[in-house]
Formats: structure tokens, C-alpha cells, sequence
């Protein structure tokens, strides 16, 4: 056995079973390519499902993580730090937010956004204690907290862990006039993704997001918008939202505010919904640390400033138009926003997974979901001879 296969073999040995990851052991990253225990050289179009959007290991971020881990890592909120009042100013500034709750991991996010409104129902709309409802789309993806998952429509998600909580109204995604069937006067929130990423990346008709905050608007109910795949550039903008035209009341971002480095989420708010969290009422002893604001405050600085976003924009269209080239009769659909991408295959196919294998074995990596789909979404530092790279690796695999 070589070292991957006998890593491989302690991991399927010692770990619980709860991933089915392509067998290729990576040891090393760098940019848009990572490699293996081999030394096989892979063009990474996952990203760590876009955590990675600045690119492997960027150096920048690397500076600032060693340079902060040699002189600071821990405070807890017991007591101040002097990086988190910079990452509140910074991330204040490019989003336009008024409040900012810094967590760990994105599922902490959205169980921080749903505490906070179902709170701001009861203190600031008046509804009647135990009865706050939030609306959420068919087919979402959230996270794994029991909360969270009481509300997935995914049987594998759901099933076999209640009892589940309760609170949760679903409706199909990109349909308004259930949105607004759906809503009455116990109605808090409602947490929708722009684009539904583990579904296959479902865009929602034009419009749909428009009527949305109209809904929002009119009856008093906070638009929560789970940013944390399609934020921070994936999809051309920084935020996707900006695409619809439209401002959420609370935004949630994690994955790239860390460009992979570290578990870094906050809950951003534009309107009076995080004032209603008092000390003592919700907290996190990582959550805000100095090594996380550092890292995240130059996660941010270089996706900026090195023009990633407008990167993501101009190389999306690209690839998407070489993938709209490829004749194939195997392909049903290829969609996307911004370099968040996907090919669906016909059910004839066979499944993507096995696309996905053939494309490991030309070095290129990507993930399959919903059996059909492969989710093709590259760091958003891509460049225009590694997408025609890519491009004709998909071509000759699924033509
Ligand atoms: C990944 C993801 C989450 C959960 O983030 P974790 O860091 O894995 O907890 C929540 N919402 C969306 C849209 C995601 O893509």
C-alpha cells in the first residue's frame, strides 16, 4: 500500500462514516491547485465548497495568520481584543451593515440570526411568546445544527433526528406567491438563500427576489439572506444580492470571510434585529477572537483589492460560455452566476459521481450533488488559460 491508500484505509478504520469524499489525499495548496500524497498535480473547482475563493494558502493571509498567532490568538469576550473593533469597522464599510455578530462556523450564523429574530419578534413586532414562525425554502441548505436541520427537506439531512424544532414554515423556492400565502401576523423572518448552492445551484426567476422584499417590507418581516456559499464574490459581486437589486435585513457570510484558513461567520444586520441580543444572551468563546478577525480582515482586503470579484464576474461568463460550447448528449442543463457553476447531466447518465472520477484522473477536481449535478466552482483567482484548461478536460469526459 502507498501512503494514500494506507491513509485511506485508517480513515475508513477510525472515522465515523459520515462523508463519502473522492479518494485523492491532498497534502499541499497553492493558488487554484492543490496536490496529492502522489505529487498528482489538481486544478481545485470546489474550493472547499467556496471557502477558499481567494485561493489556496494565499499568501497575505498566511502573513497576517502567523504574524497574529505569534502574538495573540485567544481573549474570549471576557475581555477586549484589538483586532475585532477593525474587522467591525472594515466589514461595516464594504457591506454597508450597521451591526455585526462574529460566530465560528456558518450553521452558528444562522442559528445566531434565527435567536436574534424570533427575539426581535417577541420584544419589537409583538408577537405572542412561543409563536414566531420564519419562512424557508424547499430544498435549502443551512448547515447541520438540529434547528437547522428540522426545517431541511433533505431526507439524509433529516431524518431520524428528532424531535425536531418547531417554528419552521417551508415553501417551494423561487415561488413568491407562496411566499406570500405563507406569511401571517406570526411571521419574523424568512432565511433564503440568493441561490440554492447544495440543491445544484437553483437561480431564482428575475424578479422573484424583487417581490420578496416587497413581502418583507409590508408586513413587517426581516429578510434573511444565507450568504455564506454565494457572499464574498462567488458570484461576480460581492454580495449576491446585488445581482437582484435588493438589500436583505440581516446577511449571513462565513466560508471565504476566512479564504479558508480558519472557521470565521457573522451575522450582519441593517436594522434594529441584533440590538435585541443583551450580555449574557448569546455568545461564542471563539467567536471574535483576534487570530479570526485578523485573518478575516485580510481575507477581505485581498479579495478587494486584487480584483477577485470583478475576476469572478469576467471568468464566470467565460466558462460558462465554454461549457454552453460542448456538445454533448449527456448534458440536460449548464447554469451559473459568477463562478458558481453547475452541469446537469440526463438521469441516463449514469450520475455524476462518476464524471467526477473521470475528471480526478485528468486533474481536475469537483463534487457531484444531488446525484446528477457536478458543481463546478474554481477560486475566484482563476485565470482565462486555466478555464480553457478546464474546459477541455470537461469536454473530453463528457463528450
Ligand atoms: C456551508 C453552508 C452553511 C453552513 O456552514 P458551515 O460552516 O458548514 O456550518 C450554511 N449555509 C450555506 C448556504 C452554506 O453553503
Amino acid at each position: 500500500m502507498n501512503t494514500s491508500e494506507k491513509l485511506i484505509a485508517t480513515e475508513q478504520r477510525l472515522g465515523a462514516n459520515n462523508y463519502k469524499p473522492l479518494d485523492v489525499v491532498l497534502t499541499r495548496g497553492e493558488g487554484v491547485h492543490v496536490w496529492d500524497t502522489d505529487g498528482n498535480r489538481y486544478l481545485d473547482c470546489l474550493s472547499a465548497y467556496s471557502a477558499v475563493n481567494q485561493g489556496h494558502c494565499h499568501p497575505k493571509i498566511l502573513a497576517a495568520m502567523v504574524e497574529q498567532a505569534g502574538r495573540l490568538t485567544l481573549t474570549s469576550r471576557a475581555f477586549r481584543n484589538d483586532q475585532l473593533a477593525y474587522l467591525y469597522e472594515e466589514l461595516a464599510a464594504l457591506t454597508g451593515s450597521h451591526k455585526i455578530l462574529p460566530m465560528n462556523s456558518g450553521a452558528e450564523a444562522v442559528e445566531t440570526a434565527i435567536k436574534a429574530v424570533r427575539k426581535w419578534g417577541y420584544e419589537v413586532k409583538g408577537v405572542p411568546e412561543g409563536k414566531a414562525e420564519i419562512i424557508v425554502c424547499a430544498d435549502n441548505f443551512h448547515g447541520r445544527t438540529l434547528s437547522i436541520i428540522s426545517f431541511s427537506t433533505d431526507p439524509d439531512a433529516r431524518t431520524g433526528f428528532g424531535p425536531y424544532t418547531p417554528g419552521f414554515r417551508t415553501i417551494p423556492f423561487g415561488d413568491a406567491g407562496a411566499f406570500e400565502a405563507a406569511i401571517n401576523s406570526n411571521t419574523v423572518a424568512a432565511l433564503i438563500e440568493p441561490i440554492q448552492g447544495e440543491a445544484g445551484i437553483i437561480i431564482p426567476p428575475a424578479g422573484y427576489f424583487t417581490r420578496i422584499r416587497e413581502l418583507c417590507t409590508a408586513n413587517n418581516v426581516t429578510l434573511i439572506l444565507d450568504e455564506i456559499q454565494t457572499g464574498l464574490g462567488r458570484t461576480g459581486k460581492l454580495l449576491a444580492e446585488e445581482h437582484e437589486g435588493i438589500e436583505a435585513d440581516v446577511t449571513l457570510i462565513g466560508k471565504a470571510l476566512s479564504g479558508g484558513f480558519y472557521p470565521v461567520s457573522a451575522v450582519l444586520s441593517n436594522s434594529e434585529v441584533l440590538g435585541v441580543l443583551k450580555p449574557g444572551q448569546h455568545g461564542s468563546t471563539f467567536g471574535g477572537n483576534p487570530l479570526a478577525c485578523a485573518v478575516a480582515r485580510t481575507a477581505l482586503k485581498v479579495l478587494v483589492e486584487e480584483g477577485m470579484i470583478e475576476n469572478a464576474a469576467a471568468m464566470g461568463d467565460y466558462f460558462l460560455e465554454g461549457l454552453r460550447s460542448i456538445r454533448s448528449n449527456i448534458v440536460r442543463d449548464v447554469r451559473g452566476r459568477g463562478l458558481m457553476m453547475a452541469i446537469e447531466l440526463e438521469p441516463e447518465a449514469g450520475g455524476a459521481r462518476q464524471y467526477c472520477h473521470a475528471l480526478k484522473e485528468r486533474g481536475l477536481l469537483a463534487k457531484d450533488t444531488h446525484d446528477h449535478t457536478i458543481r463546478l466552482a474554481p477560486p475566484l483567482i482563476i485565470t482565462r488559460e486555466q478555464v480553457d484548461w478546464a474546459v477541455s478536460q470537461i469536454e473530453k469526459t463528457i463528450s
